[in-house]
């Protein structure tokens, strides 16, 4: 494609990611904000009091160490059925997209998607402090399919939309507290201003992070037909792919929407589960449904800590 037919057809879709993140309207900004408001209710109880994920009580130091296997090595015959992984106590996941300080440009909407510096840090203390361990999708994979142990108070931090702000605040600040995370990128955006180069998401992979598929310019999967699988799916994979050097397993939905007729078109494409929002999973498919809240750049850390007991 002629460069500057790429810039439009670029700008554009940023463009039209960035409206749908920030619109009142969109059915992820209302999984947001029921997640928002499950927050709020939470607000004031104690957290001690409210139940605890069922996860946490597999805690050993071993499970720590261990790494998780491979998706692909996990024998299909030996892997629960979707009852059952939909019966096991839900792992926390949090994800964030923006890490920065809001400027008066930000609409009252798009706060929730924006977390300032300092809210981001104090989050992430919390967690450190609260005794949460970060966890890869491997061991969320091995543990749904097969129970497989998890370290003590787990939690999954995800982070999409391949903001340049993920590498310069997020990754040196998870650095500290020893903290893993996945990267959900949107591959049209690679190396173009204020988000991340092929080269970052390559340290961040080597770093021992977890790059995942967020699709070539974030459209919405229940509208593909035909060629729109090549263009959002395969080839951002094979892009990803050639940039980490290791095989894409994982994928999170545009806006956290997705419909079953999905499931069967991800999984021929090689991935083994899918992230989508804080609404209900499908019953028949949990591991293309697992479940994430947006930790909005209003929470407190208590919130936050409110929000995760209260959600998972
Ligand atoms: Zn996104």
């Amino acid at each position: 494609m002629h460069s500057s037919a790429y810039f439009l057809l670029a700008a554009l879709a940023l463009a039209s990611a960035c409206e749908s993140k920030t619109a009142t309207t969109g059915e992820a900004n209302v999984a947001a904000k029921s997640a928002t408001i499950a927050a709020t209710t939470a607000a004031g109880e104690d957290p001690a009091d409210a139940p605890t994920s069922g996860a946490a009580a597999t805690a050993t130091e071993e499970a720590n160490a261990a790494p998780a296997p491979a998706p692909g090595t996990i024998p299909a015959a030996k892997a629960a059925d979707a009852a059952a992984i939909y019966a096991r106590p839900q792992v926390p996941i949090l994800c964030y997209h923006q890490i920065r300080d809001w400027t008066g440009r930000d609409s009252k909407g798009a706060k929730d998607y924006i977390v300032p510096v300092a809210a981001f840090k104090a989050q992430i203390k919390m967690l450190a402090d609260s005794g949460y361990h970060t966890v890869s999708p491997d061991q969320l994979y091995a543990y749904l399919t097969t129970g497989a142990r998890l370290p003590a108070k787990p939690i999954m931090l995800t982070f999409d939309d391949t903001d340049l702000d993920q590498f310069t605040v997020a990754r040196p600040t998870l650095a500290q507290y020893n903290f893993k995370a996945m990267y959900f990128v949107m591959t049209v955006s690679l190396g173009r201003p204020k988000y991340m180069s092929k080269a970052q998401v390559k340290q961040l992979s080597d770093e021992g992070n977890v790059i995942g598929s967020h699709t070539w310019d974030h459209h919405n999967v229940k509208k593909y037909q035909g060629q729109d699988w090549v263009t959002q799916i395969d080839k951002p994979t094979k892009t990803l792919e050639e940039i980490t050097g290791k095989k894409i397993n994982y994928f999170a939905y545009p806006f956290g929407l997705w419909n079953p007729q999905a499931f069967p078109e991800l999984k021929q494409r090689g991935f083994v589960a899918a992230f989508s929002l804080a609404e209900k999973r499908d019953q028949q498919d949990p591991l293309f449904t697992i479940r994430r809240i947006i930790a909005s750049g209003y929470w407190s850390p208590r919130t936050l800590h409110n929000s995760i007991v209260q959600s998972f």
